[in-house]
Formats: C-alpha cells, sequence, structure tokens
C-alpha cells in the first residue's frame, strides 16, 4: 500500500465551518457586516475583555501594519524585531516606511534578547514587536519593562500563541497591541484573516476606521448594513477588513477551540514522551503546559538537521524550517551577525503538527527521525 504523506500542518475543518458559510452565502452579505461584529464579541469573550478592543481584519499581516500605522509609525522610524521570524512581521514594518531593526533571540526561548536589542536602540526607534515564537510569550514581561524604560510602543506578533497563557494570563487580556493571525494553519482560522487587540483608546479608533480606508465610523454602520455616503477622512487608510464569509468560519472554529487546542497538546505531549530519551534531538523549553502550539520545533544536535531534514520528506514526512532569518535577505540584510539566530537557523525542525493527526502519525515520525539520526 502507497504510504500515506504526514502534512506539515492543514486546515482542520468540520460540518461546522462548512454550515456557516453556506448561511452567509445564503444571506448574500459577503462584506464586512454583522457576522465580523459577533466574531469580534466571541473574540473578546475568549480573551476576558470588551468587545471595543477587538478589531478583525483580512489577515495578520494587514493586522501588524494596521497597529503600526495606527501608532503613526512611519518613515524615519525604527521597529526592533527578532530576524527568527515569519517574513511578514519585517514587511508589515517595512510597509509603514519604517525600517525593521533586527535583533537577535534568546538561546532557551528563541524570543527577542532584550539585552540585544538594547544595543540598537536609537533616537529613532519608535517600537518593539516581540514575536512569540513557537506560541510562547515567555519573554514579555522583559519586553514592557524595556519598552517602558525606553518610551516604546509594544506591538505583539502573536500569531501563533492564539489561546496561549502567560503565568495564568491569557494571551490577548493585557498588554499595548497584540496581532493575531488566523491564516488557513493557525491554531484557529477564518480562512485568511487576522485580530488587532489593544488597550489603546486612540489605536482602536484609528484602525477600526483604517481597515476601511479610514472613513470615520464606518465599522459601526457596517455592522448594521449601513453605508457612509459621505465620508470624513483624515488619514490614508487601507481595505483591510474582514469578511462575513470569513468570520462565520472563525467563529465556528472558535466555538470548536476547546477540542483543536486540546488535540494539538495532547499530539504535543506526545512528541516529548518520545523524543526524551533521543539524545540528538533537543525539544525547546517553551513551558507547554501554558502554551497552544502552532508548530513544534526541535534542535537538531551534531549538524544532522539537512539530513534529517532531507531523510523525512524521503519518508513521505513533511517537515519545516521556521524561519530563515531575516536579516539575511536582501531586502532587510544587515550589517551585523546575529550568531545566536544563525546558530539556531542551522539546528532547527518543525515536525508535523495540526488537529487531524493521530498519536500512531506523531509515533512514526518520531520513530523515522531516531533511525534517521542512527544511521547519519
Ligand atoms: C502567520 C504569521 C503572520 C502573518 O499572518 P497572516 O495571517 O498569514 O498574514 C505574522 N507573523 C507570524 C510569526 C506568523 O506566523
Amino acid at each position: 500500500m502507497e504510504k500515506k504523506v504526514i502534512r506539515l500542518s492543514k486546515s482542520c475543518l468540520s460540518d461546522e465551518e462548512k454550515k456557516a458559510v453556506l448561511k452567509v452565502l445564503d444571506n448574500e452579505f459577503l462584506g464586512m457586516g454583522n457576522d465580523v461584529k459577533l466574531f469580534e464579541e466571541e473574540l473578546a469573550q475568549f480573551f476576558g475583555i470588551s468587545a471595543e478592543n477587538v478589531v478583525c481584519t483580512n489577515t495578520g499581516t494587514a493586522a501588524l501594519h494596521l497597529a503600526l500605522a495606527s501608532m503613526d509609525i512611519g518613515l524615519g522610524d525604527e521597529v526592533l524585531v527578532p530576524s527568527l521570524t515569519y517574513l511578514a512581521s519585517f514587511q508589515a514594518i517595512s510597509a509603514t516606511g519604517a525600517i525593521p531593526v533586527a535583533c537577535d533571540i534568546n538561546e532557551a526561548t528563541l524570543f527577542i534578547d532584550i539585552n540585544d536589542a538594547r544595543k540598537r536602540l536609537t533616537s529613532k526607534t519608535k517600537a518593539i514587536m516581540p514575536v512569540h515564537y513557537a506560541s510562547s510569550p515567555l519573554g514579555m514581561e522583559e519586553v514592557y519593562n524595556f519598552a517602558k524604560a525606553n518610551d516604546l510602543r509594544v506591538v505583539e506578533d502573536a500569531a501563533h500563541s492564539f489561546g496561549s497563557y502567560l503565568k495564568g494570563k491569557k494571551v490577548g487580556s493585557f498588554g499595548d497591541t497584540l496581532c493575531f493571525s488566523f491564516d488557513g494553519i493557525k491554531n484557529i482560522t477564518s480562512g485568511e484573516g487576522g485580530a488587532i487587540v489593544s488597550f489603546d483608546e486612540s489605536v482602536l479608533k484609528r484602525s477600526k476606521d483604517g481597515r476601511l480606508l479610514s472613513v470615520e465610523d464606518d465599522s459601526a454602520k457596517r455592522a448594521k448594513n449601513e453605508r457612509t455616503w459621505k465620508p470624513i477622512v483624515k488619514y490614508q487608510g487601507f481595505r483591510y477588513h474582514m469578511s462575513n464569509v470569513m468570520a462565520a468560519i472563525g467563529l465556528a472554529q472558535l466555538r470548536r477551540f476547546k477540542d483543536l487546542s486540546e488535540k494539538r497538546q495532547m499530539l504535543v505531549q506526545r512528541y516529548l514522551h518520545n523524543l526524551i530519551d533521543e539524545s540528538r534531538v533537543k525539544v525547546l523549553d517553551l513551558g507547554f503546559s501554558e502554551i497552544v502550539s502552532h508548530i513544534f520545533v526541535v534542535k537538531i544536535l551534531g549538524g544532522k538537521r539537512e539530513y534529517v531534514f532531507n531523510g523525512l520528506v524521503a519518508n513521505k514526512i513533511q517537515c519545516g524550517l521556521h524561519y530563515y532569518p531575516n536579516h539575511l535577505l536582501d531586502l532587510y540584510r544587515t550589517s551585523y551577525s546575529l550568531p545566536v539566530t544563525e546558530n539556531i537557523y542551522s539546528q532547527i525542525l518543525t515536525l508535523p503538527l495540526h488537529p487531524d493527526l493521530s498519536l500512531d502519525d506523531v509515533d512514526n515520525v518520531c520513530s523515522t527521525l531516531k533511525r534517521l539520526l542512527a544511521e547519519a
């Protein structure tokens, strides 16, 4: 029998999402309307905050861009960001006209290294964008202390960490401004999609308007199926709003989140159990009891990462590299090196993780990985 491919990640959908989409299609109101408002209300309940604090967008990247723009960050400004992140973090910063300043990370948590960030502070530094790499917010306290001491705004790239906690507090229930992603493979999806959560009134007002071309108070009108015919416009805006179709998918996923997240956590526990006795693989120490892992990243020691990556793929097990360091890209190349990032990049490997995997799949991945390491 042909061996099936074990996918690295995928959207995991039930009949609920399909029914919800059909309902929106039957209503023949596909754009931004009441479903988006409802999704924002249920997200707010999930975070334990007010619905006023949630602004849904059409992608997570748009959320990041819009959050920065709503803080008036732009040309001539600098934003501190770890190099080891999805290109979207960097592009969201440079889209405003600001410069993303690549920083190194902590060896243990892969979180932005504040000591390195401090070295890169200038009079132009306006904000810091920490990334919850592999869903871990460990390091946020240091980031907020650093931001406070240096009068910086904080835009958290929380694309990975939907549903995670930091010392008992849910990510999205506190802070300055956070951005989530609901793209197809994240902890919940709305097809594509994202959300800004902010505790700053001005950022909320600017981003609610900004997602609809900065037409003042258009968000509230659209939720009531009304339009603005004589717009008041004071800022550059974007078409970054979420659609009812997306919100319907997102709502169905949010209502399934308990199952989806428990499955992810169970699979991660299986990985940890299987890999604990494998000395050539180092699992990250991210406080797994408090997080809902979006990706499961391990370090492959002894210079064998490439070999293992290719071997897994040859065995029909997809794996990934999260991420190619941004400071090595042509567009963002730095004159300085980031030794921890560069060293860790040569070791990391992302193993398959999504709620439709079985424990047998994880066992299969781990035994194949161990076999490859034994023969490497
Ligand atoms: C997914 C992701 C984003 C962007 O979200 P999209 O919804 O795909 O635009 C940003 N940062 C990180 C770290 C991500 O993983």
